[in-house]
């Protein structure tokens, strides 16, 4: 009977999204193609199949990708030369897919687009690229990287807001969006080089007046790391406060020029 059932609603489904595609022929917005689906997001499955993971040796610490490994004999771990300097101030950091420009675009699509369900399938995603990392998950609270208020304004909502508060229902953790707030605006210039992303983001963080945040383990959440800069500020303000751990998901992860010349720089520009 239930098998009937199932056969039935995928029978019923299946004209759905046939009917969807007649009736409103919408065009995938990352290739252009018809969609043959009635999916709340506007992207093809083939598109959407593109957004892989990131495969192969990653950083033990940051899960940069690793284009040659250290062999096992010389090291414990492997680590990349950032943090083989311990430069970043979190402890540990993940990324689910690669910054290509595939996924710039379906992240320009919740971003500057307001394709909200995007949100839940972004935050999906990162809850797989933490699975094989508990520790990920022992934390007390999640806060998305805040956006500066007049940013937020302009926008009209902030899409590690978008990505952090499905997460924090999937993981029944407590969400706080506002323990965290961005002071220092981001320059209007559109592309920044890598020292000026440091720079800009030092010190551009606070704790929100009056927030406690005394021995909590946090876990940041935001849709792309380019350098690290902001993830990285981030956990200088939490730990200043007396965070006793951070922890960061993002959706992507720039890992290398290459992918982000294949498309125009203002589409590809993340707002670090
Ligand atoms: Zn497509
Ligand atoms: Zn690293």
């Amino acid at each position: 009977m239930a098998r009937a059932l199932n056969a039935v609603s995928a029978h019923l489904r299946g004209l759905a999204d046939a009917l969807a595609s007649v009736i409103f022929p919408a065009p995938c917005r990352i290739c252009g193609e018809t969609l043959d689906n009635s999916s709340r997001i506007p992207i093809c499955r083939s598109c959407l199949a593109s957004l892989a993971p990131i495969s192969g040796p990653q950083c033990e610490r940051c899960g940069c990708p690793i284009a040659s490994p250290i062999p096992l004999e010389t090291s414990h771990a492997p680590s990349c030369h950032i943090c083989r300097r311990g430069l970043y101030d979190f402890d540990f950091a993940r990324s689910y897919g690669v910054y290509s420009p595939a996924m710039a675009r379906a992240i320009i699509l919740l971003k500057h687009h307001a394709v909200l369900p995007l949100g839940d399938w972004f935050a999906r995603r990162i809850e797989e690229a933490a699975k094989p990392h508990p520790e990920m998950y022992a934390v007390d609270v999640i806060v998305p990287v805040p956006m500066h208020r007049a940013r937020l304004r302009e926008r009209g909502y902030n899409q590690a807001d978008l990505i952090a508060r499905p997460l924090a229902k999937r993981l029944d953790l407590p969400l706080q969006s506002c323990l965290l707030v961005r002071t220092k605006p981001r320059p209007d210039k559109l592309r920044l080089t890598v020292r000026e992303r440091w720079r800009t983001v030092r010190g551009a963080y606070a704790m929100q007046e009056g927030a406690r945040v005394d021995k909590l383990r946090v876990l940041l959440v935001d849709d792309v790391l380019t350098t690290g800069a902001t993830l990285d500020a981030c956990s200088r303000a939490l730990r200043k406060a007396g965070a006793a751990q951070v922890v960061a998901l993002t959706v992507a992860r720039a890992v290398a020029r290459t992918h982000i010349s294949l498309v125009s720089p203002s589409l590809m520009e993340p707002d670090e």
